[in-house]
């Protein structure tokens, strides 16, 4: 049993100085109940609170943490690189050999560095309009972009977690021009293009989502949308914030655009490109790309874009990425997957495992059936998860404080950690079947 009086002290501190006491909503534990955890430093695996208590981390900071924390590597060289200067404003080489990079390992052929996910998926969209000249975008509810204004129409995790009808402060003619389909309905898709096909600019999606639970698309869906956008002429732009080099080495890309020969137009990255530091981008086809400024007309800048220290984490962080790290990162997450799944059974918990790749998370009451789209994420009895995450919080191991997100495992997990979760989910699973709609 984990106590957390120093967390609770900070929480009291921080309330007093920031809404809600968090910089980030779902780190409140709104959801779950309880006072947040403070976190003071992190090694492989593993977490240490404020309180000295330590956990095995299946958050890995929203998915940055592919190889686990501070891993030695990295550290290394972003103590190299920090004694040199922190930011210029001008081009440095870590960025360019960062790009080489990610044009080195996906389908893109020119990228631009910005500063978060959100950044790239609003620049992205922009650069579609300006490109084709078009203003509707599609979206899919339950996908999560960032909080681009335009995007937040039935936004996924974070959005639900907090029970936000919508979100105000975007006004109405903002979301105008964005078309809200349900995920995995190719109908509703072709629908949309004979309805509005030459007023599209862009379809936005989630490679595979993350985050309405993992939903993976179904067998062809993408190449699907890749296709009907370049009959429409509107741009495909796939947002591998979440998946980008976590579930291949080129990310969801690597498990069905490669090997079935399609290319997005455009696409997004985050989270692991920049190892922990606040470093991602957004690239594509170079016809596309030079309609950027300098070159095009489409404005696009920003203060720390290619941050030295950013890529030199992000460039770090990839290179050690390389077929072994996959390799013990897809195996730790396929026995935590069914270390889970037993342990859920074995309690009579109904619920369905879905993955893609390592990425995957739980629903809850659905009793097997596959969840495709958004309202079946949403019909889950997602009131399980609060007691079955108490549990495993009090027993040393941190999920993330939502039954929407999915669980990052990282290449760190090794048998210690893993044999620490086991030991956890007897007793958490129990819990989730004793749960009730209203504790
Ligand atoms: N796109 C996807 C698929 C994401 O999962 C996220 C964040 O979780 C974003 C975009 C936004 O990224 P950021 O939080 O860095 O702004």
């Amino acid at each position: 049993m984990t106590s957390h009086p120093a967390s609770e002290q900070l929480f009291d501190r921080a309330r007093a100085v920031s809404p809600g006491g968090v910089n980030s909503p779902v780190r409140a534990f709104r959801a779950v109940g309880g006072t947040p955890i403070f976190m003071r430093s992190a090694a492989g695996a593993w977490l240490t609170d404020v309180d000295d208590n330590r956990y095995v981390d299946l958050v890995g900071s929203w998915g940055p943490m592919l190889l686990g924390h501070a891993h030695p590597t990295v550290l290394a060289a972003v103590a190299e690189a920090v004694v040199l200067g922190t930011s210029f404003g001008t081009p440095s080489e870590p960025e360019v050999l960062l790009a080489e990079e990610i044009v080195g390992r996906t389908s893109v052929e020119s990228v631009r560095m910005v500063s978060s996910g959100t950044e790239a998926t609003m620049s992205a969209i922009r650069l579609a309009r300006g490109f084709t000249g078009r203003n509707k975008i599609v979206k899919f509810a339950g996908c999560y972009h960032g909080h681009v204004d335009a995007l937040l129409a039935e936004a996924g995790s974070g959005v639900v977690t907090l029970g936000l009808p919508e979100t105000p402060g975007v006004p109405a003619h903002v979301t105008a021009d964005t078309i809200v389909l349900p995920y995995n309905d190719r109908a509703a898709v072709d629908a949309a293009f004979e309805a509005y096909g030459s007023e599209i600019a862009c379809l936005i999606t989630e490679a595979a989502p993350g985050n309405m639970g993992v939903v993976p698309p179904e067998p062809g869906f993408n190449r699907f949308l890749a296709e009907t956008c370049a009959r429409n002429g509107a741009l495909f732009i796939s947002d591998e914030v979440m998946t980008g080099f976590r579930v291949t080495r080129s990310g969801h890309w690597g498990l069905d655009g490669d090997p079935e020969g399609w290319q997005p137009d455009l696409v997004t990255f985050g989270k692991v490109m920049g190892g922990g530091f606040p470093a991602a981008a957004f690239g594509g086809r170079t016809d596309v790309m030079q309609q950027l400024a300098p070159v095009g007309p489409v404005y696009q800048a920003g203060t720390l874009s290619g941050n030295p220290i950013a890529t030199t984490a992000g460039l770090a962080t990839l290179r050690l990425a390389d077929a072994e790290a996959y390799g013990r990162l897809d195996e730790a997450s396929t026995r935590l997957q069914s270390l889970v799944t037993d342990a859920l059974s074995a309690a009579g918990v109904a619920h369905t495992l879905q993955n893609v790749g390592n990425m995957f998370s739980v629903f809850w009451g659905t009793g097997g059936a596959p969840v495709t789209d958004f309202a079946g994420a949403q019909s889950q009895e997602a009131w399980r998860y609060k007691p079955f995450f108490h549990a495993m919080l009090d027993a040393g191991v941190y999920l993330p404080p939502s039954a929407y997100e999915c669980w990052f495992v990282s290449a760190a997990h090794d048998a210690e950690a893993l044999s620490r979760i086991a030991e956890a989910l007897p007793a958490a699973a129990r819990a989730a079947a004793q749960a009730h709609p209203e504790s």
